[in-house]
């Protein structure tokens, strides 16, 4: 997302929300400093456990947190770069992997379940579950 005063609480708004329409109920988030180049700040963006609720478990290494995606502010000269002015706009980026949110929706223990190749792995997954 780019536009004119994006700042971090747009970031915040958009995953809490996007994250709570994936997963059909609130969603906690948190952000963590982290470091990817094409971003300043960068952040890790950890949810609230989905198997354990936030207790803790094997899954979220009993922190009751998981690592979700990389995101931040784009960095500007990345916007310069793609011709956008950085001292008028400013902007959020995200890099979302599909097998971590499939791992949360589904309550799948163990994300390397979903790499394995098993098609009786992955035909358990139906629209409805
Ligand atoms: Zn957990």
């Amino acid at each position: 997302m780019v536009d004119k005063n994006i700042s971090i609480s747009n970031l915040i708004f958009f995953m809490k929300n996007m994250l709570s329409e994936v997963f059909k109920r609130d969603i906690k988030v948190r952000l963590r400093p982290g470091f990817f180049p094409f971003v300043e700040p960068g952040f890790e963006l950890d949810i609230s456990c989905a198997i354990c609720g936030g207790d803790g478990c094997p899954s979220c290494k009993n922190s009751g947190w998981l690592e979700l995606c990389p995101c931040g502010m784009i960095h500007p000269e990345v916007l310069k770069a793609g011709g956008i002015d950085p001292e008028e706009y400013t902007g959020f980026a995200f890099g979302l992997g599909l097998t971590r949110l499939a791992m949360m929706k589904y309550g799948v223990k163990d994300i390397r379940d979903l790499n394995s190749g098993s098609l009786k792995c992955l035909s358990q997954f139906t629209e409805d579950k």
